[in-house]
């Protein structure tokens, strides 16, 4: 954020190869367990807000392992470029022959071409055939499924005629701390930490993501059919996944490996995608209910297709569900989709709508403009009134939050749009904690009510995860095994303030590291403010406001509007922001000091 905070030139466009792309690696990535994470950062070209985009598999660890913390890339080369770094040196080759490529033909020329081997040697950031087509579902792909997903990442890429960016080696596998001793016994405490926390041990490192399903579709809260439902079937449920689960995979030094892999062997179509990585939570939730499928072989195709196609599919997954529903209602018609009958559950037709928006061919160059096909003048107005977005980011999260008002607050607020990554209370549906007051007052600092659907106290939480998940971020640690999200016994800033010691030699509290999560989240703020956005982006769709969740135990629960803007107040005056949602002044001069070095105040007279 310090580098887009200096370098964004908000008189140009998100997709001019002047706005820089910026990949960063953690304090930490790569030299602490599970701290496998790095950020691409730029200003997207999908909701022209902040894009700040985390992924893990190789590429970070072993971006930092070359003694490269960021890598900032702008300008526009004459030919399509790929990026090759050995021994910290970077050289520029020619990406010609690699153009046309999705990511398995990708990844395997290159690997042919380096005469190297993934996860040993190799590691690589690319884009596909949806990145060089500036598509706004795209992603910038970090592995087999791996994924830098948010925000249109593979079309900024795509922008800068870069295809790929490889590392070949790494410099040095184990670093000393700043004392020149070894790292590895607080790293093994680290490690212990991960595995014997009951989330990890129990679901996390058996079925991966998955497990989240079956609590969310058994408390009606599960996003159906572009939620305007909010159950679907119990055949996704993860015991249903197992069957077709392979085993295994994780990132870089991650002894938690949560990253199922699929085969669907004989009930198979007999091609490439019969068998892949994941899928995570976010596609079965996105591919299965919100599209009306209910078959898991055709979910786990379409998530292998997807990593293929290399799209987000989040917002790929929101974009036909949205698409599919403005079908429903004759919003539009086969003029608009170019003949094709848009129907709920339909896997060969989704299929099909993959292939032509990666292509942008016919219907998919409607597609590939994700949530903005309104201003892009493809769908009419009143197509907004059922887009699931916030700040132009389609959801990520399958959760419908109409009921749990700390997600739906987090999901407001969230700088970089609708996305559950940034700060989602994940707890609120722990029942052992919202049966303790005292601890759930402790955990996040302050009063949280236990009920889920109640306003109370649920700023306070979405402050304390925000904090934590941006320094999380910022240090490399994967959001999955950072406190608070999945578990209260993960590490957090104690664990990370120790091997931030141990490895430069500088020494932050714990209240200090929490000040730098909010400061991020100040410097973001003023980003966005330089974009255009401020309280006016900090809301919900208006389904959420308005249509009363029909099944459940929370049946008739919405989101009132008097009781979400006096949340939102709460949450702007514990987080020192002003009533327009930006840091108050004396905050915005710190912040402005650091970035910039210096800042000018100017007092109008009264
Ligand atoms: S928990 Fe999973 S996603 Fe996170 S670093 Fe480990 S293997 Fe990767």
């Amino acid at each position: 954020m310090f580098y887009l905070y200096n370098l964004l030139d908000p008189t140009l466009e998100p997709l001019d190869p002047q706005v820089p792309l910026i990949f960063g690696a953690g304090i930490l990535t790569g030299l602490v367990p599970s701290a496998a994470r790095g950020n691409a950062t730029s200003w997207s070209p999908e909701t022209r807000v902040i894009m700040d985009s985390n992924a893990g598999d190789y590429f970070p660890s072993f971006l930092k392992l070359n003694d490269i913390d960021h890598l900032i890339i702008y300008g526009l080369p004459t030919e399509w470029t790929m990026l090759v770094i050995k021994k910290g040196e970077i050289t520029f080759h020619s990406a010609k022959k690699y153009l046309g490529l999705d990511n398995i033909d990708l990844r395997h020329q290159v690997a042919e071409d380096l005469d190297g081997i993934w996860v040993r040697n190799l590691a690589m950031v690319n884009i596909t055939r949806a990145g060089e087509n500036l598509v706004k579902t795209s992603g910038i792909m970090a592995g087999p499924k791996s994924i830098f997903a948010r925000g249109a990442t593979g079309a900024k890429m795509g922008s800068l005629r870069l295809k790929a960016v490889v590392t070949d080696g790494v410099i040095n596998y184990n670093p000393k701390s700043a004392k020149g001793e070894d790292i590895k016994p607080y790293n093994r405490h680290i490690a212990e930490t991960l595995l014997e926390t009951s989330v990890v041990k129990n679901a996390l490192s058996k079925r991966g993501t998955p497990f989240l399903y079956k609590p969310s579709r058994l408390l009606g809260a599960m996003g159906t059919f572009n939620h305007q439902e909010t159950t679907w079937t119990d055949a996704l449920d993860a015991e249903n996944i197992d069957p077709y689960r392979s085993g295994m995979a994780g990132c870089f030094r991650c002894p938690v490996n949560c990253r199922p892999l699929n085969d669907l062997k004989q009930e198979g179509k007999g091609d490439r995608y019969d068998a892949g990585d994941g899928p995570e939570y976010v596609t079965l939730g996105k591919f299965g209910p919100d599209i009306g499928i209910k078959d898991p072989k055709q979910v786990i195709r379409l998530n292998n297709i997807c990593n293929d196609l290399g799209f987000d599919t989040a917002s790929m997954g929101s974009t036909i569900a949205w698409a599919m529903e403005l079908f429903q209602r004759d919003i539009i018609n086969k003029n608009t989709t170019g003949g094709l009958e848009l129907e709920w559950g339909n896997a060969e037709l989704v299929e099909k709508l993959l292939f032509i928006t990666s292509r942008r061919e016919g219907f998919g160059n409607v597609l590939a403009e994700s949530a903005s096909a309104v201003d892009a003048g493809y769908y009419p107005k009143e197509a907004l009134k059922y887009r699931m977005a916030v700040k132009g980011l389609m959801q990520s999260d399958p959760h419908d939050s109409r009921i749990l008002k700390g997600f739906a607050l987090g999901l407001a607020v969230a700088t970089r749009g609708m996305d559950h990554l940034r700060n989602r209370v994940t707890l609120e549906i722990n029942a052992k904690i919202n049966d303790d007051p005292a601890y759930k007052t402790k955990l996040y600092g302050g009063k949280v009510s236990g009920e889920p659907n109640s306003y109370e106290g649920k700023d306070v939480a979405v402050r304390a995860c925000e904090n934590i998940f941006a320094v999380g971020d910022a240090v490399g640690m994967c959001r999955f095994t950072t406190k608070l999200f999945n578990s209260p016994n993960l590490p957090g800033y104690e664990e990370f303030a120790q091997q931030i010691e141990n490895l430069t030699g500088l020494k932050f509290t714990e209240k200090e590291l929490d000040g730098v999560g909010l400061n991020i989240m100040g410097l973001e703020r003023l980003i966005n403010h330089r974009l255009g956005i401020s309280r006016n982006g900090d809301t919900l769709p208006e389904r959420w406001f308005e249509e009363e969740i029909k099944v459940g135990p929370y049946k008739g629960e919405k989101i009132d509007r008097k009781e979400f803007e006096n949340m939102l107040d709460r949450f702007y005056q514990i987080s020192k922001l002003d009533k327009n949602g930006l840091p108050r002044l004396e905050w915005r001069k710190e912040l402005t000091k650091v970035v910039k070095g210096f800042c000018i105040t100017v007092k109008m007279p009264d």
